[in-house]
């Protein structure tokens, strides 16, 4: 179970498939800043196996990440999930035979972080900020009250 993440290329020939079963700890995200940090296990299940020149992953993992509500700062549990994520890695770029899939996955699941958090059911100090937020902006009637980082992105 201890290095139940190493993918064994040898192990695949032949057809097998083998499947992915495994609890990381929290520690493999190398994280913990005052804005983000993990606590809980990483549940990982899903297979591997070889197609043509590749490895194939095939996986779902959940944790939970701990963010700050973006307006009291309260820490809060933000699910975090990849459900059949896909992934093949070209066997040539796998010289030692041995395929690690912690990387792939502390990657997979930090893209999936929210841009920001908030308190569940919505912050309660919303209403104290209430005041301060701007009102005379119509055009901003619909748009989010959270800070959107990609809200310039226009589709085609
Ligand atoms: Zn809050």
């Amino acid at each position: 179970m201890s290095d139940a993440y190493i993918i064994y290329i040898d192990r695949l020939n032949g057809g097998t498939i083998q499947k992915i079963d495994l609890l990381l700890s929290p520690e493999f995200f190398d994280v913990s800043e005052p804005d983000l940090n993990f606590q809980d296990s990483v549940e990982v299940s899903g297979k591997a196996y070889l197609a043509e020149e590749e490895l194939l992953l095939h996986l779902n993992a959940s944790t939970i990440a701990r963010m700050p509500c973006s307006i009291c700062n309260q820490m809060q549990p933000q699910r975090l999930s990849l459900s059949d994520f896909y992934h093949a890695e070209p066997l040539s770029s796998i010289k030692t035979g041995l395929f690690d899939i912690r990387d792939l996955l502390r990657e997979a699941l930090l893209l999936e972080l929210p841009a920001t958090v908030e308190c569940p059911g919505g912050c309660k100090e919303r209403e104290v900020i209430k005041p301060f937020l701007r009102k005379d902006k119509p055009e901003a009637k619909d748009a989010p009250e959270t800070y959107f980082p990609f809200s310039d992105l226009k589709h085609p």
